[in-house]
């Protein structure tokens, strides 16, 4: 490992050196193999190296990177046409990362009430246990002490409520609301699945209170649960904005916000902007994982290893190891166990004793997001692992 002395020490990594990714499969230096079910935080939609997306990298790279929102970036308009034409929306903003799209929801909520003369209108609604990114909106947003600690003062106008409060929700529910913020289902916070009558009430308190309504769905989105977004599992339920980022990409660098007409239209010349947002690698990129996405048979082998997997989870939860594990968490293929022995040391064993490549999130949850594509045969191999590490722990507990 060699040293990490002029990088902020914001992250502190385990000394292992991967060096290759293929599908579900990481290499390292050593030539050791680890099996990857965490996907660079539900990134890596098809695995690593995916060869159509390393083809559509490096016919684009060798055509045109970047041309700033100067110019009609190649590939811009193709890409939302296809993301609009799947979804409610019907004007996308591309920028890089999670935490710009949930910033430009944001802005465009406070904006959109703004032109329609209602200035007052700043208050933005979210959720305790949520994560919403990094910038100084996104921690306003999500409201972790943790995350805003030592930042200065928090930004006006942002309130969170407790996960689940429907009478809380209900007394903040004014006429200074410009939006409701939230995740459809919960990753960093414990991969929680909002129900789908919570969603449809949003949206009807939403509609009754003037207010927006805003998902961030830059972790459950892109396919993850098994829909090309998670709140497409409902009736009655869509937003007036989304963030996307994370697995939209595959890997590459890329997120966006998609708005309905009537809110989207109001971010015209000179309110927002973005130098590298949508770039012409990125949209090769983005376009080539949505030939994935945005095909229906596609999910069909992603629900049936989806249901497979859980199926597995909940036998270890509920007759292997009902003494270590509380029980199944998430959807599809963002899901995870919550534990009843500490999630960290679960995820560090794992690791380090059976190549096993999982992460962690509120509540003593361990998070699994693998590759979509990821085969029957892995996720059974994934099964094998983790009971491998339940069973090690089990015995160190009895000897110990
Ligand atoms: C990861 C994440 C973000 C932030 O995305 P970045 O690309 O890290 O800025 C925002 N919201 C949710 C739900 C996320 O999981």
């Amino acid at each position: 490992m060699s040293t990490r002395e002029n990088l902020f020490p914001t992250y502190a990594p385990p000394p292992i050196n991967f060096v290759k990714g293929e599908g579900v499969w990481l290499t390292d230096d050593r030539g050791d193999k680890y099996l990857d079910f965490i996907s660079g935080i539900s990134v890596n939609t098809l695995g690593h190296a995916h060869p159509d997306l390393v083809k559509a990298l490096t016919v684009q790279a060798n055509k045109l990177w970047h041309l700033s929102n100067m110019f009609d970036v190649p590939g811009q308009q193709e890409l939302a046409d296809k993301y609009c034409s799947a979804s409610f929306a019907d004007r996308v903003f591309f920028a890089n990362s999670g935490s710009e799209a949930v910033e430009l929801t944001l802005k465009t909520a406070r904006r959109y009430h703004y032109d329609r003369g209602d200035e007052k209108r700043i208050k933005i609604i979210g959720f305790d246990g949520s994560f919403h990114g990094r910038t100084y909106a996104a921690v306003n947003a999500s409201g972790n002490p943790k995350y805003l600690k030592g930042f200065g003062p928090r930004l006006p106008g942002y309130v969170q409520l407790p996960f689940g409060d429907h009478d809380a929700l209900q007394v903040e529910m004014d006429d200074t609301v410009a939006a409701v913020i939230i995740e459809p289902v919960q990753g960093e916070g414990g991969l929680r699945p909002v129900p789908g009558q919570c969603l449809q009430g949003l949206r009807k308190l939403c509609d009754e209170h003037g207010a927006l309504l805003i998902y961030d769905e830059v972790q459950c989105g892109a396919g993850r649960t098994g829909k090309l977004f998670a709140h497409q599992w409902f009736e009655n339920a869509q937003p007036d904005l989304i963030a996307c980022a994370k697995g939209v990409g595959g890997g590459f660098p890329l997120g966006f916000t998609m708005a309905t007409e009537a809110v989207g239209k109001v971010m015209v010349p000179g309110t927002h902007g973005s130098t590298y947002g949508g770039n012409a690698l990125a949209m090769a990129v983005g376009l080539a994982v949505f030939e994935y996405l945005g095909d229906p048979e596609f999910y069909k082998h992603l629900n049936s290893v989806a249901a497979e997997f859980e199926a597995g989870l909940e036998n270890m939860a509920q007759q292997k190891y009902p003494d270590m594990i509380e029980g199944v968490r998430g959807k599809g293929l963002l899901i995870g166990l919550k534990l009843k022995v500490p999630n960290m040391d679960v995820r560090t064993i794992a690791r380090d004793d059976h190549h096993f490549l999982i992460g962690t999130a509120g509540d003593n949850v361990i998070r699994m997001a693998p590759a979509l594509n990821v085969t029957h045969d892995e996720c059974k191999q994934a099964l094998t692992k983790l009971d491998d590490v339940f069973a090690q722990m089990k015995s160190a507990a009895k000897t110990g």
